[in-house]
């Protein structure tokens, strides 16, 4: 089949090279390379969280939000003016913060990351990608043990979806990490993870195989997607391209293409930072969560990056200043006496939906169409799997877990 997968992001690319490998034509259309910093999949963490059952939305979210928006170090950030645009996508969301609905996601998001490394080993294999994949295991940082004992739900659905932990005291974080400051006393490591180690080279390099193995690429912007017989019409860059199935995958940018199809999105950025330190003088073992900031510190190829934090302010508007500075104070935290050379920072678009899970599937009003994007805080983590999973649907092979609660429609 010609199959054209719009959006070349690390969602996008993964998704072609899978349906590459299973004999189709594909190209891929995006209006920048694979691997540039305007993706998403440039500044992430490169975190690959096989952890990550726990949704944003839990339980009393709502009544921390308000505090979370006005302390300077709280995680949250707010374009004000944004607000009024916001508001019916933070209510669908924050209603999903309910306990059982956050049970209910949890198992979804385990079925999509518990094997996410093994994923991205054997997306990567032979590619040259795999250069960039580290087994470095993701610590949760907590200020003492009875933080971590406070995130009681968290800790119940990772025990409930059997992922394993170690915990560590100060001691012995200090003995793995003696930079390490003061108000960090306790961790949970969580081995079954891993990371990438340039999150913009790995789309590169996956990118750069796919090319070499007869693969296509388009840069062109999309207009527009729509079933025309047995397949599908896509207008790009002015052109009118035939395929028989398109694949939509433009991460945070997928929400207008998909109600012109006729499918609610539910779909927002989630805007997160990054702070990337060159030459530090002091690197982490692996990644770090901040449990307290919300924000991940990342050993990388470039440097150590600070990554995370959720601000709400749409796709057009440019980077805040607030965010950035929280991350500053937060690398003095984790590490007073580090100095660095240079840095740079960096403003990206999580893709997320009200419910905190993708969109997977076939289009039920446009069936040349599949949807595969929305993997908002774990696009990075889950996006090997979501192309198999494409690519297993595409070829009619019935997938192996099931999707139900990522349908194409549920929101219509
Ligand atoms: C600060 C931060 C930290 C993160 N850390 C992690 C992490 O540690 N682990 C993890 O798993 N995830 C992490 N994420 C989330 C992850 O980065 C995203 O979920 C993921 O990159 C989304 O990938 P994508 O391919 O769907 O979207 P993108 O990478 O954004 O790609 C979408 C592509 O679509 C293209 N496009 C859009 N509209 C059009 C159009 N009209 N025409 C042509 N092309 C178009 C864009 O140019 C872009 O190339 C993090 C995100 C942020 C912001």
């Amino acid at each position: 089949m010609r199959i054209a997968v719009l959006g070349a992001g690390i969602t996008g690319v993964a998704t072609a090279e899978w349906l590459r490998r299973d004999g189709h034509e594909v190209e891929l259309i995006d209006r920048i390379e694979p691997g540039d910093p305007r993706q998403t999949s440039f500044g992430n963490a490169g975190i690959l969280a096989a952890n990550a059952v726990v949704p944003v939305p839990v339980p009393g979210l709502l009544a921390k939000a308000p505090r979370m928006l006005l302390d300077p170090d709280g995680p949250l950030f707010l374009r004000w003016s944004y607000l009024p645009r916001l508001l019916p996508w933070l209510t669908r969301f924050l209603a999903h913060g309910r306990l059982a609905e956050v049970e209910r996601i949890s198992r979804m998001l385990g079925a999509l990351v518990l094997d996410s490394v093994d994923q991205h080993r054997r997306l990567a294999e032979g590619t040259g990608a795999e250069r960039h994949i580290g087994d470095g295991h993701y610590t949760f940082l907590y200020p003492d043990r009875a933080a971590w004992e406070k995130d009681k739900l968290g800790n119940r659905l990772r025990q409930e979806a059997g992922i394993r932990c170690e915990t560590l005291d100060r001691a012995a974080l200090t003995a793995a990490d003696p930079e390490l400051g003061p108000d960090y006393g306790f961790a949970a490591t969580f081995r079954d993870s891993g990371n990438v180690t340039d999150p913009g080279a790995y789309t590169a390099a996956l990118f750069a195989h796919f090319i070499r193995e007869g693969g296509r690429f388009r840069r062109a912007e999309v207009e527009d997607v729509r079933p025309d017989g047995e397949g599908v019409m896509i207008r790009a860059g002015g052109e009118e391209i035939a395929a028989d199935r398109a694949v939509l995958a433009m991460g945070a940018w997928s929400g207008r293409l998909a109600e012109r199809l006729g499918h609610r999105a539910g779909m927002e950025s989630e805007r997160g930072y990054h702070l990337m330190l060159e030459n530090p003088s002091h690197m982490p073992p692996g990644p770090y969560m901040l449990t307290d900031r919300k924000c991940a510190a990342s050993p990388m190829e470039g440097g150590l990056r600070l990554a995370g934090l959720a601000e709400f302010g749409g796709l057009a508007a440019g980077p805040s200043a607030a965010p950035t500075a929280l991350q500053r104070r937060a690398v003095r935290r984790l590490y007073p006496r580090l100095t660095w050379e240079g840095e740079s920072v960096w403003l990206g678009h999580r893709p997320s939906t009200v419910d905190s899970l993708p969109m997977l599937g076939q289009a039920p009003k446009a069936p040349g169409v599949y949807f595969a994007f929305g993997a908002q805080h774990l696009g990075l983590t889950m996006a090997p799997k979501t192309g198999r999973l494409i690519a297993d649907m595409i070829a009619g092979r019935p997938p192996n877990i099931d999707l139900a609660d990522c349908r194409v429609g549920r929101f219509d």
